[in-house]
């Protein structure tokens, strides 16, 4: 039985109700709400703590390595790879603008792809079709110079089984809970109500809206709803092409001595790694196990994980003895393409997200094009 209180007040109807508060959720409600200041608009999150890829991610501040654009060119065409490009490194700017460098640990740290010894080929192709890249970006996104060969760091970063480093300057790293601790602070301070610990069960349709009914038995009336629950559920109405990708993560214990500096990607973006507090952040092996990576649990995959151990022990630190701390498990969601779905699925119903392994880049991009999607109906 609700008090007099709990009816009127909390209890009443949203204009908007945003599911899953993860970048693209707090974000968009955010810039909902800022925009719109009248709205009532909340965030219902299933987790305790946002429990979606924002908080599970390796937090690099990246738009695409080499062989990972070159590789998408060959499959979607190079003006759409440009394109995505240039949306991820908008994305990058309009959430530093939004969060602030300081508040969500931002580093500058530049990031490079990072070729093993047993890469040749593929590093001279890279070197080959470099300038030709370079001069698309800048004339895309009017960056100078993106892509250059760095593999004279190697040494000072004791990289000892590196035989090449493609680097670029505009890349760096957040911190991912300072980010979604700021984003989550940004979105109450303009006025949305964020809820967690209610994960949506079922919604309805009703005369002027939804009603939501959560796991934990309560019940909501919403006007618009708008879905940005990344891969988590994929059977909305009018999204086909989205499914679940999962990606598996380690972070060793402290390394004496660590010399890496910058956000590394290797082999087509798959793998990753940075430096975090001293340790080594890495992840990836997914084309491992392609088919068993593809539900939305939070599982770890024992073949994936030695892989990734044995690539610290092998490609990263040869001869150290390094051990892990923290192993765990994220999901992202894919589609046929890279670009993400931003979406009137029917009446007042949205959904924003499907950004693969780059939310960090495209969320701040897709939050704002539905928030503009939504205030159109209003
Ligand atoms: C292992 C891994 C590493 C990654 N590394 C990077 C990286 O370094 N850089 C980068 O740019 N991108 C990276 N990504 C991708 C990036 O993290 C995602 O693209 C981005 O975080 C997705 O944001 P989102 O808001 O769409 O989804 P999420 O952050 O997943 O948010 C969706 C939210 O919806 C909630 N939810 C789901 N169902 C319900 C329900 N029924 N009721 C209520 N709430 C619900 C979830 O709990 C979740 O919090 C990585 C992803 C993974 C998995």
């Amino acid at each position: 039985m609700f008090s007099y209180w709990q009816k009127n007040y909390f209890a009443a109807p949203f204009d908007v109700t945003v599911i899953g508060a993860g970048i693209n959720g707090l974000l968009a409600a955010s810039f909902l709400k800022k925009k719109h200041p009248a709205l009532r608009v909340a965030v219902f999150e299933k987790g305790i703590l946002p429990d979606g890829a924002t908080l599970r991610n390796a937090g690099f501040a990246c738009f695409g390595s080499m062989t990972e654009l070159m590789e998408d060119a060959e499959l979607n065409g190079r003006e759409a790879v440009l394109k995505l490009l240039k949306s991820r490194y908008d994305g990058l700017r309009m959430l530093r603008d939004w969060c602030g460098d300081a508040a969500i640990g931002y580093e500058a740290c530049g990031g490079f792809e990072f070729f093993a010894r047993d890469e040749k080929e593929t590093l001279e192709k890279v070197k080959e079709a470099l300038p030709g890249w370079n001069r698309d970006i800048e004339d895309f996104c009017g960056l100078r110079n993106t892509f250059a060969d760095s593999s004279a760091r190697a040494a000072e970063m004791e990289l000892n089984a590196c035989l090449g480093l493609i680097g670029n300057p505009y890349e760096g790293a957040v911190n991912s809970a300072m980010l979604i601790r700021t984003l989550w602070q940004k979105a109450v301070s303009v006025g949305v109500e964020v809820y967690t610990n209610f994960e949506l069960d079922q919604y309805e349709t009703t005369g002027t809206g939804f009603t939501l009914r959560f796991g934990n038995a309560h019940k909501v009336q919403t006007r618009r709803l708008l879905f940005c629950t990344n891969g988590y559920l994929r059977h909305l109405p009018g999204l086909s092409d989205l499914a679940p990708a999962r990606g598996q993560v380690l972070v060793t214990e402290p390394i004496p001595g660590l010399k890496l500096k910058g956000t590394f990607h290797h082999h087509f973006g798959y793998n990753y790694f940075r430096e975090i507090d001293g340790r080594i952040l890495l992840g990836g092996g997914r084309f491992l196990d392609r088919e068993g990576e593809t539900d939305a649990g939070h599982v770890l995959n024992e073949k994936i994980q030695d892989y990734l151990e044995g690539l610290l022990g092998s490609m990263i630190l040869p001869g150290r003895d390094v051990r892990i701390e923290t192993r765990w498990a994220g999901i992202m969601a894919v589609g046929e393409t890279k670009r993400p779905i931003v979406k009137k699925l029917e009446e007042n119903l949205y959904f924003a997200g499907r950004m693969g392994g780059m939310g960090v880049a495209l969320g701040a991009h897709s939050a704002r094009e539905v928030a503009e999607l939504i205030a159109e109906s209003l």
